[in-house]
C-alpha cells in the first residue's frame, strides 16, 4: 500500500525515539507547541493521512464464488450431470447444469448482500478518540487524528494512537497485544533511556492499547501503519461472520440428512437394479431426484438473508450487533437491567436547586444556556462569600466545557459537569479565565467505586485549595466543618444536611456534595489520605435530568411483552427511586443499595432479585452478582453498562448491550450489541426486532422442510410401491429452484407481527426443531403428500397419461406451496385476515412471479420439452388450485383447535 507521506522529514520525525525526549521537546519537534487548530489538523491529515490501519481483505467475489461451488447438492448435481451426458441425454443433463448455476448465483447474490449488510455496520462502530484541539476537547473519529494532536486518555478507551504522555495520573495501561504482558503497566511522563524497550517506554501509549486505570493526556507522535501496532500486524481484523448456533444447527442437520440421503439412494439405486427391473436411467435419475428432493438445498441463504435482514434493521434503529449470535438470543431476553443516567434519563442535566447553609436556593434558566439566577427563599438574587465559594468549587473541580457562540451551546465532557459549570455562570463565576486564576495542580479523578472527584488548585498569591465534590453521604462523611454563608467556617450540621439529602433526593434531584479543603503552600500532589479531615463542606446542588419520554413508552411495551426492567444506577436510592416512578417501573416501592446487597448472600440476592426493580448507589460489581442471580432464576438478562468495571458483567449476561455515546471502548469491546443512541427506547427496538428474526427464521424453516418432506416421501412411497414417479427428478429440481426459493425469500423480509411484543419471551433454550414446527413440518409433508399422489391419480383417472399427471401434480404441489406460504407466516393466529391475505408487497410480488413462471412451465413448448410437461386444461387448474384452498382451510383449522386445546402456544 502506497504511504500518502514521502516527505523526508516527517518520515524521519516518525522515527524518533519520542521516549527518550521531553514531553515539551516532543512538541516543537513536531511543531506543535500548543493544541493544535481544527484547520492545522486537516492539512496535517492531508499530509500524513488517515491514523487506521488498513483492513484485513474481505472475501473478494471470486473467492465467494468458488466457496458457493463447495456445497454438497453441487457434487451431487455435478456429477448427475456428467453421468446423464454419459448416458447421451443431453437435455437433463444441462438442465441440471441450469440448476447448478442458479443455485451457485442465488447463494451467491444472497451472501453478497448479507456480507453488504454487515460491513455497513463495522462502520458504525469506527473508534473514537477524545482529542484537545485550539478550541476546546471534541469526540472525533480516531481515524482523523493527526501527529501532534492532543489527546485525553480515560479507564476503558483504546489508545487512539502512539502518544508521548505528558500528564498521567494513576495511569495504567495495558498493553498486552503489544508486549503479551498481561498485568497494566504504570506510566509516567518522566524521560526515559533512548534504548529502552517497548515495555519499558513508560512514558509512551501505543496504539491499541487499553486504558486500565487512571487518566492522562499525551500528544501524537506516530499514526496509522507508522504506530508500534501498525509496525507489527499492519492490519486490523475484525471479522464478523454470520454465524450463529441456528444456523449451525441447521448446517449439522442438512449435513446428516445428506448422509442418510446418500445412503438411502445407494440402496434404493443396488436394490432396485437387482429387484424391480427398472431400466438403468430411471433409476438413476429417480435417485437424483430423491437426493434433491430431500435435502434442503435453499434454507441456509434464506437463513443467512434472514438474520442479515435483521442485523440491519436493528441497526436502522441504533442498535449494532457485535456479535452475530445475540442476534437470536435477543428475541428471548427475559429481563433488561438498565443503567438510568443517559439511557433511561436524557442526560441533559440542569442545576435547579441549590443548598447553602442559610438555606434552600433556586435557579432558573433553560438547559445549558447561560441566562438563568440564582434566588433565595424570598425571591431575591442571591449572593453570598459562602456561595461564591460553593460555584468555584463547581467549576474548578470540573473536566467538562461548555463554550455559546452564534450557534448556540456546545457541550463536551460529562454532561453533569458541564451543568455545573453553568451554574457556577450563573452565580457569577468568571468560567472562562478559571484555568487561568486557578490552575490545576493535580487531581483525583472521579470512579464509580469512590463516587467523588477532587481536584489540587492554587493561585496566583499561592494559595493551594482542594476542591471536592462527590455523593453528598460520601463527602458528607469527609467533612468536620463547613463554610456559612459569611464565609467564616463552622462547625458542621450534620442532620441540617441530612435532612437536605433526603429532601431532594426524594424529589428527583441527583444531588452533588461540594466542599473544599485549604492547604499548605508549596503542595505539588493530591491524594486520597489528604482528604482524612480538614474538609469543609460549602453545600449541595440538586441536578434535573428528565426521564427519556421513548423510554417510558418502551418500558410499557416491555412489561406487556413480558419483560422485566430493572433499573441499576449509582445515584441515590431516593433519587433512583423518584425516577423509578416517574418512569413506570413495575416496583417502586423498594429500592435496593449496593450496600443492602453486599449483605445479601447468593441465596438471598437470588430471592430479593425476583421482586426488587431498582438498585441504588451500586459498584460495577454488583452488576455481575445480579446478572449472576438473574440467571440463576432462569432469566435471559440484557445488560447495559459504560465503564471499564461494567465489561464483566456485560460478557456474563446473555446480551451485553454497551453505550455508543458516553460508553468506553472497553465496554463496547465486551458487549454484543451497542446502542449508537444510548436509549433505552433502542434496546426495546432490538428486542423486538430480535423476536422478528426469530419468528422469521422460523417460517422460513417451517416452510422449506415439509416441501422437501412431502416431495422425498411421495417418491419413496412411488419407489417402494413400484408405481411411476408422481413428479420427475427435473421437475423436483424445478419446484425447489425455482417456486420454493422465489417464494420462501420473501419470509425473510416478513414484517413484524403486531402482537409480537404482546407475548412473553420464548423459553430460554427452546429448540426450533422442537414441538411446534416438528409437527408443522411432518403435517404439512404428509399434506403435501397426499396433494401430490391426489393429482397424479385424479389426471392418470380422467386422463390417463403420465405426461398430463405429472404436470398436474407439480403445478398441484406448487399451488399448495403458495397457499401454505400465506399460512406459514401467522403461525400462531389465523392466516385468513384482511392483513394475512393481502400480504406485503414483497409476498405479492413473490405469488405473481411464480405464478407466471407455473404457466411457462406448463404452456410454452420450450418448457414442455425440456421438462417433459404438457398444457393443462383450465379443469386441471382449477384442480390445483382448489387443493391449495383446501390445505390452507385443514391449516386453519388446526390452528384453530391447537389454540383452543392448548393456551397460546409462544411464538
Ligand atoms: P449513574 O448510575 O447515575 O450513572 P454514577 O456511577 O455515574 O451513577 O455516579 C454515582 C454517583 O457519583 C452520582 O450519583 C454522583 O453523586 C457521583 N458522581 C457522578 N459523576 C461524578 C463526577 N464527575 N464527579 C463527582 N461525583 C460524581
Ligand atoms: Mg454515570
Amino acid at each position: 500500500m502506497p504511504r500518502p507521506d514521502t516527505n523526508p522529514a516527517t518520515a524521519r520525525v516518525s522515527e524518533l525515539a519520542w521516549h527518550a525526549l521531553a514531553a515539551d521537546e516532543a512538541r516543537s519537534q513536531l511543531q506543535a507547541p500548543a493544541p493544535l487548530s481544527a484547520a492545522e489538523a486537516g492539512d496535517r491529515l492531508r499530509r500524513h493521512g488517515a491514523n487506521a490501519l488498513p483492513e484485513a481483505r474481505v472475501r473478494g467475489p471470486w473467492l465467494r464464488l468458488v466457496q458457493q461451488l463447495r456445497n454438497f447438492l453441487i457434487y451431487v448435481l455435478a456429477t448427475a450431470a456428467v453421468i446423464t451426458a454419459s448416458l447421451g441425454h443431453w437435455v437433463d443433463a444441462s438442465v441440471i447444469l441450469a440448476v447448478v448455476v442458479i443455485q451457485t448465483l442465488v447463494g451467491f447474490i444472497q451472501e453478497g448482500r448479507a456480507e453488504q449488510a454487515l460491513s455497513a455496520i463495522r462502520h458504525m462502530l469506527a473508534p473514537k478518540a477524545r482529542v484537545l484541539r485550539a478550541d476546546g476537547q471534541h469526540l472525533v473519529d480516531a481515524a482523523t487524528l493527526v501527529p501532534g494532536d492532543t489527546v485525553l486518555l480515560e479507564p476503558g478507551d483504546r489508545v487512539p494512537a502512539d502518544l508521548r504522555l505528558e500528564k498521567a495520573h494513576q495511569l495504567k495501561i495495558n498493553e498486552a497485544i503489544l508486549t503479551g504482558e498481561s498485568e497494566a503497566a504504570d506510566k509516567t511522563i518522566v524521560v526515559v533511556n533512548a534504548d529502552a524497550v517497548l515495555g519499558d517506554q513508560s512514558n509512551m501509549a501505543f496504539s491499541g492499547t487499553m486504558v486500565a486505570t487512571g487518566t492522562g493526556r499525551g500528544v501524537v507522535v506516530r499514526t496509522g501503519q507508522d504506530t508500534e501496532i501498525g509496525r507489527i500486524s499492519g492490519l486490523l481484523a475484525h471479522t464478523l461472520s454470520l454465524r450463529t448456533p441456528l444456523l449451525e444447527q441447521m448446517d449439522r442437520f442438512a449435513r446428516r440428512l445428506s448422509a442418510i440421503v446418500i445412503l438411502a439412494g445407494v440402496a434404493i439405486f443396488f436394490g432396485g437394479l437387482l429387484f424391480s427391473g427398472l431400466p438403468f436411467r430411471e433409476l438413476f435419475m429417480a435417485v437424483v431426484g430423491l437426493t434433491v428432493a430431500a435435502i434442503p438445498e435453499g434454507l441456509p441463504a434464506i437463513l443467512t438473508i434472514t438474520l442479515a435482514i435483521g442485523v440491519r434493521q436493528m441497526a436502522r434503529r441504533n442498535a449494532v450487533v457485535r456479535r452475530m449470535p445475540v442476534i437470536e438470543t435477543l428475541g428471548a431476553v427475559s429481563v433488561i437491567c438498565s443503567d438510568k443516567t443517559g439511557t433511561l434519563t436524557r442526560n441533559e442535566m440542569m442545576v435547579t436547586r441549590a443548598m447553602v447553609s442559610g438555606g434552600k436556593l433556586e435557579v432558573t434558566g433553560e438547559g445549558y444556556g447561560f441566562d438563568g439566577a440564582v434566588t433565595n427563599a424570598r425571591g431575591a438574587p442571591a449572593r453570598s462569600p459562602g456561595l461564591d465559594e460553593l460555584a468555584r468549587a463547581a467549576a474548578l473541580c470540573n473536566d467538562a466545557q461548555v463554550v455559546q457562540d452564534s450557534s448556540g451551546v456546545r457541550v463536551s465532557g460529562d454532561p453533569m459537569e458541564a451543568a455545573l459549570l453553568v451554574f457556577a455562570r450563573k452565580v457569577g463565576f468568571d468560567v472562562d479565565d478559571s484555568a487561568r486564576d486557578w490552575p490545576r495542580r493535580d487531581e483525583i479523578p472521579f470512579d464509580t467505586e469512590n463516587r467523588f472527584m477532587a481536584t489540587l488548585n492554587h493561585d496566583h498569591h499561592g494559595h493551594n485549595v482542594i476542591y471536592l465534590k462527590g455523593a453528598p453521604e460520601r463527602v458528607l462523611d469527609m467533612c468536620s466543618g463547613q463554610v456559612v454563608d459569611s464565609g467564616v467556617v463552622a462547625e458542621l450540621d450534620q442532620p441540617f444536611w441530612h435532612a437536605a439529602i433526603t429532601d431532594m433526593a426524594s424529589e428527583g434531584f441527583r444531588v452533588l456534595a461540594l466542599a473544599r479543603k485549604p492547604v499548605a503552600r508549596g503542595a505539588g500532589d493530591l491524594a486520597v489520605e489528604d482528604l482524612a479531615q480538614g474538609v469543609e463542606l460549602l453545600g449541595l446542588v440538586g441536578l434535573l435530568d428528565p426521564p427519556r419520554q421513548e423510554a417510558i413508552q418502551a418500558i410499557a411495551e416491555c412489561r406487556a411483552a413480558g419483560i422485566e426492567v430493572k433499573m441499576i444506577t449509582g445515584d441515590h436510592a431516593l433519587t433512583a427511586g423518584a425516577i423509578a416512578r416517574k418512569l413506570g417501573l413495575a416496583n417502586t416501592r423498594e429500592v435496593l443499595t449496593g450496600s443492602d446487597l453486599d449483605r445479601l448472600d447468593a441465596g438471598q440476592l437470588r430471592e430479593r432479585v425476583a421482586e426488587v426493580d431498582v438498585f441504588a448507589r451500586t459498584s460495577p460489581e454488583h452488576k455481575l452478582r445480579l446478572v449472576e442471580a438473574l440467571q440463576t432464576r432462569g432469566a435471559v438478562v440484557a445488560m447495559t453498562g459504560d465503564g471499564v468495571n461494567d465489561a464483566p458483567a456485560l460478557k456474563r449476561a446473555e446480551v451485553g448491550i454497551a453505550m455508543g455515546v458516553k460508553g468506553s471502548e472497553a465496554a463496547r469491546e465486551a458487549a454484543s450489541v451497542v446502542l449508537l443512541d444510548d436509549n433505552f427506547a433502542s434496546i426495546a427496538a432490538a428486542v423486538r426486532e430480535g423476536r422478528t428474526v426469530y419468528a422469521n427464521l422460523k417460517k422460513g424453516i417451517a416452510f422449506m422442510l415439509p416441501i422437501n418432506g412431502g416431495e422425498s416421501i411421495s417418491l419413496i412411497t412411488a419407489l417402494l410401491l413400484g408405481l411411476t414417479l408422481p413428479i420427475s427428478a427435473l421437475q423436483i429440481l424445478w419446484v425447489n429452484m425455482v417456486s420454493s426459493v422465489v417464494l420462501a425469500m420473501t419470509l425473510a423480509f416478513e414484517p413484524t407481527e403486531p402482537d409480537v411484543m404482546q407475548r412473553p419471551p420464548r423459553a430460554r433454550n427452546e429448540s426450533l426443531m422442537r414441538g411446534f414446527v416438528l409437527w408443522r413440518v411432518a403435517l404439512v409433508s404428509l399434506l403435501f403428500l397426499a396433494g401430490i399422489f391426489a393429482a397424479w391419480y385424479w389426471a392418470i383417472h380422467h386422463y390417463g397419461n403420465d405426461q398430463t399427471a405429472r404436470t398436474l401434480a407439480v403445478n398441484t404441489l406448487v399451488a399448495m406451496e403458495v397457499f401454505y406460504l400465506f399460512a406459514v407466516r401467522y403461525l400462531d393466529s389465523a392466516s385468513l385476515t384482511l392483513r394475512g391475505v393481502l400480504g406485503t408487497p414483497v409476498v405479492l410480488l413473490a405469488v405473481a412471479a411464480v405464478l407466471i413462471l407455473q404457466l411457462m412451465f406448463t404452456y410454452l413448448p420450450w418448457f414442455n420439452q425440456t421438462f417433459d410437461t404438457v398444457p393443462l386444461s383450465l379443469g386441471m387448474l382449477g384442480f390445483a388450485g382448489a387443493t391449495g384452498v383446501l390445505l390452507l382451510i385443514v391449516l386453519e383449522a388446526e390452528t384453530a383447535l391447537r389454540r383452543r386445546l392448548f393456551s397460546p402456544l409462544r411464538g
